[in-house]
């Protein structure tokens, strides 16, 4: 029996699942998690909540997760309530019950390239039509063009991504709010490194008052290092709540991952603290690859795009060789690098001159 064997959808067929290629090498700077791991403390509070979870595990969870959603409101400020938040399996199922409530057969959601690769595929995965606008040259986005192609296709939706990835550049205000302007349907900014950003970046967040079709989507995955626990959420008018509890599965979020999250919430402070340092690491980063005469975006997330390479298949296998894995990804010609520790970074330097 083969896959071509099966009555699949004819939209899937010959299409290839999502993954980053994985190999077993020292150093892993390919898929932009925090490299810092929880301190014991942190640890031993997780072991515990979950211990004092575990004796109630015959039952479902809190299908409406509100400890959990109050906790995300408070962190994310700006006056949220849990009225505001939802939260599931990762930013990924959060954009995915988005795509099913707005989206479906017949709709259309728009995207601005080169972003993240998952925005089309969760939108046709949801038999959503998805159409490409474009980002300039220097991954900037022009309001005027966004609006254009808004007028152009009239999206039921429209994913923004702040910082950008893969190209690490954040928007400012004025384009989401020209985009929110002329958008029919609901605008996802996509905020996954929003903890990343250079000082000063607002959040879309400051929009939501008076903007009840912009979403906001966060995640534990990046800043808060917790990416093993697989929690997003999104903040966004409270109408916005309950037209996703239409679509979501019952008690899709564990009591175990609910638990988690919880305790990531209550360290906040810790897992923080390592996002000045991973700023940091990534300025220099940054500096360091322009010293080196190569190509760099402007980065206000936790990893860097660099080029421009003729072939940079070549390139990413010379540092694979050299014991360090990065991302083949975006547009032709450029690379990414996640941001790692101190060490990890000179070895991603010393591996880099190798290769060039
Ligand atoms: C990593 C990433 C996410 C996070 O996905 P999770 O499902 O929360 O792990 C979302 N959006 C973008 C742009 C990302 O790069």
């Amino acid at each position: 029996m083969r896959l071509e064997d099966l009555p699949l959808r004819d939209d899937l067929k010959g299409k290839r699942p999502y993954g980053a290629p994985e190999h077993d090498v020292p150093v892993q700077l390919d898929t932009n998690e925090n490299p810092y791991p929880p301190s014991k403390a942190l640890v031993d509070d997780l072991a515990e909540e979950i211990r004092l979870s575990a004796a109630d595990l015959n039952r479902y969870p809190d299908m409406n997760a509100t400890l959990l959603r109050e906790g995300l409101a408070a962190y994310l400020g700006h006056g949220l309530s849990a009225d505001n938040v939802w939260a599931a399996n990762g930013s990924n199922e959060v954009l995915q019950q988005i795509l099913q409530a707005f989206g479906g057969h017949g709709r259309t959601a728009l995207g601005f390239q080169p972003s993240y690769s998952m925005h089309p595929i969760i939108t046709t995965g949801t038999n959503t039509a998805w159409v490409d606008g474009r980002r300039e040259d220097d991954f900037t986005l022009d309001p005027g063009k966004a609006v254009a192609a808004i007028e152009e296709h009239r999206p039921d939706i429209v994913f923004l991504t702040s910082p950008n990835n893969p190209t690490g550049t954040a928007l400012d205000l004025a384009t989401v709010r020209a985009v929110l302007d002329a958008a029919p349907g609901m605008v996802v900014v996509d905020e996954a490194y929003a903890e990343f950003a250079r000082e000063g970046t607002p959040s879309a967040l400051t929009l939501l008052p008076g903007h009840p079709r912009l979403i906001v989507t966060r995640t534990m995955s990046k800043a808060f290092a917790m990416a093993g626990t697989r929690l997003g959420y999104m903040a966004a008018h409270p109408a916005v709540v309950q037209a996703l509890l239409l679509v979501r599965l019952p008690y899709h979020l564990s009591t175990i991952t609910q638990a988690a999250a919880r305790v990531a919430l209550r360290h906040s402070g810790e897992l923080l603290g390592n996002v000045a340092a991973l700023r940091q690491e990534r300025d220099d980063t940054v500096e360091w690859l322009r010293v080196k005469g190569l190509t760099v975006a402007d980065s206000d997330a936790n990893f860097v795009l660099f080029g421009r390479f003729a072939d940079r298949r070549a390139v990413w296998e010379g540092l694979l060789a050299r014991g360090v894995l990065i991302r083949e990804v975006g547009p032709p010609e450029w690379l990414r690098v996640s941001i790692g520790t101190g060490e990890e970074m000179a070895a991603f330097r010393a591996a880099l001159e190798g290769v060039l």
